[in-house]
């Protein structure tokens, strides 16, 4: 939708079923667009873009009186980004220069990764799906605050925290990102908060050795098998072979975890279709970018993460 108009801006809102104070993204397909709809550049923005954009990075800035409340969730700040295709930087410069654009799936589904499941949730709902190929990285883009003294990321992506210090100096995760929702780790209660990112079976990430999982996993799909249930298990390359659940779907090696990123939302929604009752998932902790994979896995999973 054109983010510098308010009724365009509801449609996406009601396209999505997505909260109304949940902001969306402003797309511009060049620097100079930022003048319009931000107050005010900072230095670090400048040298971030510069080293990132276009790429997967969305700067939080305060925004004008040019950008609707109804754009920004009824926020005075304004979270911007320039992507990296062709296809889209296009479609932003013939419609003006600024896209309000937020995924396209239905509220609270694992996000789309191809215009196939585009459609699969937004056939009737939406005019047009123009294709340009599977998306590249996976996962949604890395958010940093900038309308603070130091940079602060809100969502981690493919972008790192070091990746942001590097350039800017200094940065910080948001403290609510890294506490854990349980300290002790033990089950947590579903629905205590909200479930983005939700596939339809209940799913838990089981997180210790190596065989301790395997075990753990195996020994639950048979407790689950005699309720009758279908289980479906999240694993890595290196253990794909070893699980009995019904569906094992790999996501890539523990050590690849750009595949797993890749990987991560298409094998949620395939197990959506499998009709599983219930999803087991490996951690995935190693690299920089796991935590993009590992907050987006504990949001599906509705933060259940179970330490053996
Ligand atoms: P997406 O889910 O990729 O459409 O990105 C939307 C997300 O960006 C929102 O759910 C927020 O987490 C974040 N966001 C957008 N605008 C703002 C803002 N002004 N301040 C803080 N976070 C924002
Ligand atoms: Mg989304």
């Amino acid at each position: 939708a054109d983010a510098l108009d308010e009724n365009a801006a509801k449609k996406i809102y009601e396209a999505k079923g997505r909260p109304s104070d949940n902001p969306l993204i402003v797309h511009i397909d060049r620097m100079e667009r930022l003048e319009r709809i931000v107050k005010e550049v900072p230095r670090t923005a400048l040298k971030l873009a510069e080293a990132f954009w276009p790429g997967p990075l969305t700067m939080i800035f305060e925004k004008t009186d040019a950008v609707p409340l109804g754009t920004t969730g009824g926020l005075e700040t304004v979270a911007v980004r320039m992507p990296d295709h062709p296809v889209a930087l296009k479609l932003i410069c013939q419609a003006g220069g600024y896209i309000a654009a937020p995924s396209a799936n239905r509220s609270g589904r694992p996000s789309p990764t191809t215009a196939l499941h585009v459609a699969e949730d937004m056939d009737g709902i939406i005019d047009m799906i123009l294709d340009g190929g599977n998306v590249d990285i996976g996962v949604e883009s890395t958010i940093v605050d900038l309308t603070g003294d130091v940079p602060m990321i809100l969502r981690p992506g493919k972008i790192t925290l070091e990746d942001i210090k590097r350039v800017a100096g200094t940065a910080k995760m948001d403290p609510g990102l890294l506490s854990k929702p349980d300290e002790n780790v033990k089950p947590k209660a579903p629905g205590m908060k909200y479930r983005h990112y939700a596939p339809k079976a209940e799913m838990d990430i089981i997180k210790g050795a190596q065989q301790s999982v395997l075990e753990y996993i195996n020994n639950k799909t048979r407790e689950l098998w005699k309720q009758g249930k279908r289980v479906g298990v999240v694993a890595s390359a290196e253990n794909e072979k070893n699980y009995c659940a019904d569906i094992v779907k790999c996501v890539g090696s523990k050590q690849d975890i750009r595949a797993v990123a890749h990987n991560l939302y298409r094998v949620l929604r395939e197990f959506d279709k499998e009709e599983v009752d219930y999803i087991f998932s490996e951690c995935f902790e190693e690299g920089q970018e796991s935590m993009a994979v590992m907050n987006r896995l504990t949001k599906a999973a509705g933060y259940r993460i179970i330490e053996l």
